[in-house]
Parts: C-alpha cells; structure tokens; sequence
C-alpha cells in the first residue's frame, strides 16, 4: 500500500494551484494540505487568478491521488463560539465558503478547528458545534468531509481529548462527512504521551476509531507532553523524538492517510529535505 507523506505548502502567485502542484511534485510529496487563502483571515483570492484548470491538469498528468489533498479552514472561524453573534454567523459564512472553494479545487476534505468555548460554557459551545455543522453538512451537496482537529488544549480550545472528538462526531447526523485530523504535536502537549506511539493509537482506535482519522498533522513539539501549549518543532528536534513520528509514519495501519508536515522551514530544514528524510529510512526500513 501507498505510504502517504507530505507537507504544507502554500498558495500564492502567480501560480497559485499550479504552483502548488508543481512544488508538491518537486519535493516528493504525494499528499499536501495548503489554505484557501491567508489563514489569519476570511479574505479569499479570486478564484480566476488561481491556476485551477492548470492545477487540475498537471494532477491528472502525474497521477496524483486529489483524495489526498486537503484544504485546512481559516484559523479564525469559531462556529462554537456562543456568546458573540457576528463571530458566529460570520464564522458560519466563512466555513461555507470554504467548502465552496474546495469544490472549485475538486478536494473533498476540510480540516477544521473545532473552536473555542468563549465564554466558558463547554457544554452550550458543544452543541452550538454540532448543530451548525449539520445545519451545513446536512445542506451541502458536494460530499465534503470535515476533519475536526485534535488540539492542544489552550484556554477554552474544543477538542483536546479523543472523548470531547468522539461526543460531537456522534452528534453529527452525515455520519461519513465527520472525522479527525490528529495533529501529533497537539496531541503529545494535549498530554497523550507518544512515547507509546501504539497505545496511543490503540486508544484513539477504540474511542473514535481509525476509519475516522482522515488526515495527521505530523510535527514535533517545542514543548513537554501535557504542556497545553502547541508550539511545532522540526522532526526529531523537538520532544516527541524522531523515532517515535518514525513510527507513525510507518504504521500500517496509518498508511493510506495523508500524513502533513506542519513544521518549521529554516536555513537549515526544509521540507523537501525532511520528507526525504522520513522517506529514505521508509525504504531502508522494509
Ligand atoms: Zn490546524
């Protein structure tokens, strides 16, 4: 089976999806997530002045997989947040919009920040969450998979215990359209200790389960395990280890997912030379 391993890259001109194409070919990734614009922001490129008809072309030419591309929603969406009306509603304009673009990629995987319990109240943000994912999962036609993101756990952040994941997907009615990007740094300062790479996803596996893990984040954390804070490291830089994301990226179990490098670029690193890292000691492994 295809092992899945890239990285983030993104879109910007001129070439926009066509450059991402061509970036992902160049440094051997066969799988790559990028934002739909800035992350930071709603603000949106014109969707003529990216390269899709191109981009689409150049994925046919060299037989890439676009069920392995995902599109990661803008940070600042927050459809949990329950206390501030014009953060909600435009928070819910922006996720359909980026389901909306997606389609205009052909992608149909969305990872997405559960949000935040402003205010305090979990239980009431909670179920703002899930009822404003199936008013728009329910409504939309294209078949598009969110992926909820597992996170560190900062401040009132949703989504920080596989337990948290698993009580909203049960809420969700599309049953397909809902499963996790499990970001690896996050998890390990959420305080699930990848130390034991196979408990972990063991336990994963038993309370949400693997066929709901549609994507991974895979980076190494500035930080201790527990420490809330989600800080990315280079691969075997940082706590987490390199052999311990060795052993994730060669899961068997984990192969078919798209496995995205989230970390750093330096002087030093970057990612095509991390991801032919990770792929020469793939291949000198089996
Ligand atoms: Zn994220």
């Amino acid at each position: 089976m295809e092992n899945y391993l890239g990285c983030y890259i993104a879109l910007e001109g001129p070439d926009f999806y066509y450059g991402i194409i061509k970036k992902a070919i160049e440094i051997n990734a066969n799988c790559f997530m990028f934002y739909a614009g800035s992350p930071q922001t709603y603000k949106k490129p014109p969707i003529s002045l990216l390269k899709i008809k191109e981009g689409l072309e150049l994925i046919k030419k060299n037989n890439i997989n676009k069920n392995k591309i995902v599109i990661h929603a803008s940070y600042l969406i927050n459809i949990a947040n329950c206390i501030n009306k014009n953060v909600y509603e435009s928070s819910k304009i922006a996720l359909k919009n980026e389901i909306k673009m997606a389609k205009e990629f052909q992608i149909n995987t969305i990872v997405l920040h559960p949000g935040c319990a402003v205010g305090g109240n979990k239980k009431k943000s909670i179920e703002l969450l899930i009822s404003t994912l199936n008013e728009i999962l329910d409504n939309d036609e294209n078949n598009i998979k969110i992926a909820l993101e597992t996170m560190a756990g900062k401040g009132s952040e949703l989504g920080s215990t596989f337990e948290e994941l698993k009580e909203i997907i049960n809420g969700i009615n599309k049953k397909n359209n809902i499963g996790v990007c499990l970001d690896t740094c996050h998890i390990f300062d959420a305080g699930y200790d990848l130390n034991d790479v196979n408990k972990i996803i063991q336990q994963f596996d038993k309370i949400i389960g693997l066929k709901k893990l549609f994507v991974i984040h895979i980076n190494d954390s500035k930080n201790n395990c527990g420490s809330h804070k989600d800080r990315h490291e280079n691969i075997g830089l940082g706590k987490i280890g390199f052999n311990n994301i060795y052993k994730i990226i060669h899961h068997k179990k984990l192969a078919s997912i798209p496995k995205i490098l989230e970390t750093p670029e330096t002087k030093e690193i970057n990612y095509k030379k991390e991801i032919a890292m990770l792929k020469t000691t793939i291949s000198q492994s089996s």
